[in-house]
């Protein structure tokens, strides 16, 4: 299997103007492909493949207005077309919603670097047309390296690439688990192990009070600095922005963190199998009382995890079907309920059965392994 390395590269100030210069350049590339498309499909043309436009692009470098393309690799520009094309066939597929352009302020910057070109040599690493940049730490020694991709998170410059993987050998004795994930706990596993909802705590909440504050305090600079009808930018409101946008990062990374170390302490007991529920985050996402709760847990990021951790040891993972009754089945003598609302946290059945809600579908979920 491919298991994705990322690694922060601390760029000198010149290499760091480049990587810029490559994200932006990767990001109009991918914008003009959109562009095209649209523009195409206005005029009742088909869809147009990666090839067609790459040779567009090509075309277009040769002109003197669009010289300034070539400044990065050719490699970029034609995987950030690759990309965009991509995303429409993902779409035609029904796998996702309208491919977006990507705005200069929101979206992250990123951009494809040569593979066949990569090297690495202890904590330095060589990006074609960038040079040797030094890394945090060390990428482990391969022959290959697939889809080298360099990104900024707001903060620092990081550089992702795929390394073949060999399957971790080991015996698994943990047996079977279910999993229930949720808002008010992370996730209940039927071994008993529980991973509380990283939202409720005190870090957490600390920093979304301090967050809510500087979104009051910026918005109530731009009204301030208001020139007529116009909002107008000050040094000032940069400084409170780029401290939002820190905080943002900070709470993206505690919470994908809490992840990461929920599903390796899950890997860790060495399951043969795992179960879980297929999820249906946009059904959930509908219901605005619990939205909100439900995207600060980052369930999707959950459930991806577990499944390449359960890949890389061996085990297997099965997810059950949306319809499977997992909270209203009575985990003891198999009778349904007809209702159960979300308030109601435990369990209670007539055989006497009187269990955690949660931990009685993670019991449910176990049971489908057999
Ligand atoms: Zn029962």
């Amino acid at each position: 299997m491919i298991l994705a390395k990322k690694v922060r590269i601390r760029p000198t100030p010149e290499q760091e103007q480049k990587l810029w210069r490559c994200a932006g350049v990767s990001r109009w590339a991918y914008n003009w492909t959109l562009a095209r498309q649209e523009e195409n499909y206005a005029y009742g043309g088909k869809f147009l493949s990666d090839a067609v436009l790459r040779k567009e692009l090509t075309k277009l470098k040769q002109t003197e207005q669009y010289a300034w393309l070539n400044e990065v690799s050719a490699q970029t520009t034609k995987q950030a077309v690759k990309d965009a094309c991509g995303a429409y066939i993902k779409m035609f597929r029904g796998k996702s919603g309208k491919p977006k352009f990507k705005c200069r302020k929101r979206s992250k910057p990123s951009f494809y670097s040569r593979y066949d070109r990569f090297k690495v040599n202890g904590c330095l690493i060589y990006l074609e047309k960038i040079g040797w940049v030094q890394t945090s730490e060390d990428l482990p020694k391969h022959d290959k390296y697939s889809n080298p991709r360099v990104s900024f998170d707001g903060k620092y410059w990081y550089v992702t690439v795929g390394i073949e993987q060999g399957q971790e050998k080991k015996e698994l004795l943990g047996g079977v688990i279910g999993i229930d994930v949720g808002i008010k706990d992370l996730a209940v596993c039927s071994n008993g192990m529980v991973f509380i909802n990283i939202n409720k705590s005190i870090t957490v909440r600390n920093a979304q009070k301090r967050l809510r504050r500087l979104q009051r305090k910026v918005s109530r600079k731009y009204e301030m600095n208001m020139e007529g009808s116009r909002f107008v930018k000050t040094g000032n409101i940069v400084k409170v922005e780029t401290s939002i946008r820190l905080l943002h990062r900070r709470l993206t990374n505690i919470r994908t963190n809490y992840i990461h170390q929920a599903t390796s302490a899950i890997a860790k007991t060495k399951p043969c199998v795992i179960v879980m529920e297929e999820l249906n985050v946009s059904g959930l996402m509908k219901n605005r009382h619990i939205s909100k709760a439900i995207a600060e847990q980052k369930l999707y990021e959950f459930v991806r995890q577990m499944k390449y951790k359960c890949e890389k040891i061996g085990a297997r993972f099965i997810q059950a079907s949306r319809f499977f009754p997992s909270s209203k089945l009575c985990s003891c003598c198999g009778r349904i309920k007809a209702e159960l609302k979300l308030s109601e946290r435990t369990y209670e059945c007539v055989c006497g059965l009187r269990i955690d809600r949660d931990m009685n579908a993670a019991i449910n979920l176990s049971k489908l392994a057999v």
